[in-house]
């Protein structure tokens, strides 16, 4: 890969961690539902306040706030019919959906 384009991949991963966002760093990373800060996945308690972090990842989080295809997991508009990644034809009403704590909701609320 040519230095140049190397360099503005770890700028663009730096911004996307920096804002937490992309599916990679979202899916390594937990949110405190008690003090709203970032934690790894691994990580089971919250590293600044000790509170118990819920399983999910904020990738989870996420796709529970959009509609996603149910073949390869990109996340699509609502009113897209097929899937811009694999082109499977997306029926509206059977996309997958996860539950998730609405404490956890309250506090991501207008982080993503
Ligand atoms: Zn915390
Ligand atoms: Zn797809």
């Amino acid at each position: 890969m040519p230095a140049r384009m190397a360099e503005n991949r770890t700028l663009r991963m730096a911004t996307l961690k920096k804002f937490g966002f992309g599916p990679e760093i979202m899916k390594e990373s937990k949110v405190c539902s008690s003090c709203g800060c970032t934690c790894t996945a691994e990580d089971s308690f919250c590293k600044n306040c000790g509170a118990e972090l819920p399983r999910e990842t904020l990738y989870d989080f996420y796709k529970c706030r959009h509609l996603y295809c149910s073949s390869c997991d990109t996340v699509v508009r609502k009113t897209a019919t097929f899937c811009p990644e694999c082109g499977k034809r997306l029926q509206p009403g059977r996309f997958r959906r996860l539950q998730l704590f609405r404490s956890l909701r309250d506090t991501m609320r207008g982080a993503i």
